[in-house]
């Protein structure tokens, strides 16, 4: 029996966490649980699957659900996050919250020895550098649960780092894939959030729209395999059917393929290197699907890539700016504050903006974080 510590249990990845939990309930039990603010489907997670800790975004949402569980024990803030992150209980740790607030439990969860289930980008683009230090340091493993990671990680099982000639992630250009950047002058958020293969959290589905998403994956490529960015390539492949490809020097290219379900690469990170059954997933039919498509990545058309790259490259304090200023400027998208074109003209003026410090410490990385928020705050 594995026990698993959950957060951002009432998001996307989250509750397709808690599907994978219930189709196992001999394997997986769920002992702890961050939510945000929805508290209607927290009553839910509560009821069925009884974990012992459950964390709140902020103290005045605990008050009801005392009453309603008495037996359940309630944290909530930065604070909860953590003590869902290291509760004594688990042996897993999923990080399914979205945004840079998974940093610090993750580094925390690491110190308690915790194998740790990846999904919140964020963190590993904030500071790759620390996570992947102080996991090294404890011995602890982290496993991908992003589809394009769990496909290059699956293509790499028996394989040698040093026989990689490199990484392909695959990118299904998100909403607007076919349209010219003219034609984004005017687009919606509510076209933003309609994305053609997957059903995802608001944040990701904008980060897909903007190609920001496949940015953020190659910045967590490159910390996850140790991977210099001129062997990271990306390459548009609409259908999402394979999911990302290594391919090594003597030519040959290992693929992993699978229908667009978030379930597959979340149990396959829950059960490795073992595998279960799940009897829910669509089996992929090639001959029903006949032919696959692939492009070439324009960086002109898809801006936020290219800066992903240059920031990754750059290293330092670049790719936290690039992170903390892609999420004010989605936030204020998705409320209607700046037009979709205005989420990388924001990036590109806090990136141009900052004097990059290197080797940064969790306390500068925090700093900048926190500055390039309100810089970019400031210009709405
Ligand atoms: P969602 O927006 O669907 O869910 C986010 C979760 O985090 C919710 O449970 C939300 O709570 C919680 N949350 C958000 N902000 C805070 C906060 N400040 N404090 C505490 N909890 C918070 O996101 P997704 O599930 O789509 O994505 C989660 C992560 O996984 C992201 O990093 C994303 O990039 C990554 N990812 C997602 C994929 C997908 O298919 N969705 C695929 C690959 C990676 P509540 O809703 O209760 O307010
Ligand atoms: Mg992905």
């Amino acid at each position: 029996m594995k026990y698993i510590s959950l957060m951002g249990a009432t998001g996307s990845v989250g509750t397709q966490t808690l599907d994978v939990i219930k189709e196992h309930p001999s394997e997986f039990k769920l002992t702890a649980i961050s939510v945000g603010r929805n508290i209607e489907l927290t009553r839910k997670i509560i009821k069925e699957f009884k974990p012992e800790l459950v964390s709140v975004a902020e103290e005045s949402l605990v008050t009801n659900l005392k009453a309603e569980f008495p037996g359940t024990h309630f944290t909530y803030g930065r604070d909860g996050l953590i003590e869902v992150a290291v509760y004594h209980k688990a042996d897993v740790l999923v990080n399914a919250v979205s945004g840079s607030v998974g940093l610090t439990p993750t580094l925390e969860a690491i110190k308690e020895k915790k194998t740790i289930a990846i999904a919140n980008k964020e963190t590993l683009v904030t500071a790759g550098h620390l996570v992947m230090e102080e996991a090294k340091r404890n011995n602890v493993s982290l496993l991908p649960v992003d589809s394009e990671h769990s496909a290059i990680f699956q293509a790499l099982q028996g394989e040698k780092e040093k026989n990689i000639e490199k990484l392909i992630i695959t990118a299904s250009g998100g909403s607007f894939r076919d349209r010219t950047r003219e034609e984004l002058r005017n687009v919606t958020l509510e076209d933003a959030l309609n994305h053609p293969n997957w059903s995802m959290g608001a944040k990701i589905t904008i980060d897909s729209a903007t190609m920001m998403n496949k940015g953020l994956e190659v910045i967590e490529a490159h910390w996850l395999f140790s991977i210099p960015y001129d062997k990271i390539d990306v390459l548009l492949h609409k259908e999402s059917i394979i999911h990302s490809m290594v391919e090594f020097h003597d030519s040959s290219i290992i693929a992993q393929l699978g229908t667009p379900d978030m379930r597959v690469p979340i149990q396959y990170a829950l059960t490795y290197p073992d595998r279960l059954i799940l009897q829910t997933a669509k089996r992929l039919n090639l001959a029903e699907i006949g032919k696959l498509h692939f492009r070439k990545m324009d960086l002109e058309r898809f801006r936020c890539l290219r800066f992903s790259f240059e920031a990754g490259k750059a290293g330092g304090t670049m790719p936290t700016v690039l992170n903390a200023a892609n999420e004010a400027a989605v936030a204020a998208f998705l409320d209607g504050k700046v037009s979709f074109l205005q989420i990388e003209d924001l990036i590109e003026k806090a990136l141009n903006k900052h004097n990059n410090i290197s080797n940064p410490g969790l306390i500068e990385i925090q700093e900048v974080d926190e500055e390039t928020r309100k810089y970019v705050n400031s210009l709405l």
